[in-house]
């Protein structure tokens, strides 16, 4: 394990990607990794990435979409019953009743006749104001703009690393954050109701934040637009890029 503290992209594709997995990341630290949302591409691009779910701690969800929670039943049911874990579940308490209820219990929530709950599978943390830590890190769990009357959230590593979710662009909040580096929701091909487009970044945010944001969660057909992104933005994310936390 590394003496220090590294944030992986496991994922940079959008929900339609068939060639860089769902927008997933990873956070390695000495004590553990915390999973940062859990697609239903999360376990092929975990491995290729030299992890399986026995390197699981503990996850984040950002919101209840499937290319950020629908790996979650594989992960409960594999540390249950292969494993013998419980990872911890780092949750908004406002995205309990829509990932349990309306989104895992179906699957997850009868095992041999017998009613289950979210904490069967999961050490289920509740956020309280926001805030958590992992690994000695602080982080800040963020609301967002994603789908109508849907709740998202973002998260900022302390006072480093932003890591945007899925979400269009959030002048008022990413204007005033204090990062050094980001990772921001970006398509790149299309106009999306619910994701931010670059150009829309570009007209939001100041220059110098745009060079510190790395765009992810953007389609297979990037590559029409590479030479509008070149050179305002810190690049375009990639599965397997780490970032070294200070
Ligand atoms: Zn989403």
């Amino acid at each position: 394990m590394q003496s220090v503290s590294q944030f992986k992209i496991i994922g940079c594709g959008n929900s339609e990607s068939l060639r860089h997995f769902n927008n997933n990341a990873l956070l390695c630290c000495t004590s553990g990794n915390l999973l940062i949302d859990c697609g239903h591409t999360a376990k092929l691009a975990l491995h290729e990435q030299g992890y399986g779910w026995a390197d699981i701690d503990a996850v984040y969800i950002t919101h209840v979409h499937g290319d950020h929670v629908f790996g979650l039943e594989r992960l409960a049911f594999e540390s249950r019953f292969k494993l013998n874990t419980r990872p911890k579940l780092f949750l908004e308490p406002e995205l309990e009743n829509e990932l349990w209820e309306q989104t895992l219990k179906g699957s997850l929530g009868n095992i041999n006749g017998k009613s289950q709950v979210l904490a069967d599978y999961f050490d289920v943390q509740f956020i309280q104001d926001h805030k958590f830590s992992f690994g000695g890190h602080h982080i800040h769990s963020i609301p967002v703009d994603h789908a109508p009357d849907k709740s998202a959230f973002g998260i900022l590593i302390d006072n480093y690393l932003f890591y945007s979710g899925d979400t269009k662009a959030i002048p008022e909040v990413v204007n005033e954050l204090n990062f050094e580096i980001g990772f921001h929701d970006a398509s790149v091909a299309e106009i999306s109701p619910v994701h931010a487009h670059f150009e829309s970044l570009k007209s939001s945010y100041s220059v110098a934040t745009c060079k510190k944001l790395y765009l992810m969660s953007y389609e297979d057909d990037w590559r029409l637009a590479a030479k509008d992104i070149d050179g305002t933005f810190a690049g375009l994310a990639e599965q397997g890029q780490v970032v070294t936390l200070p």
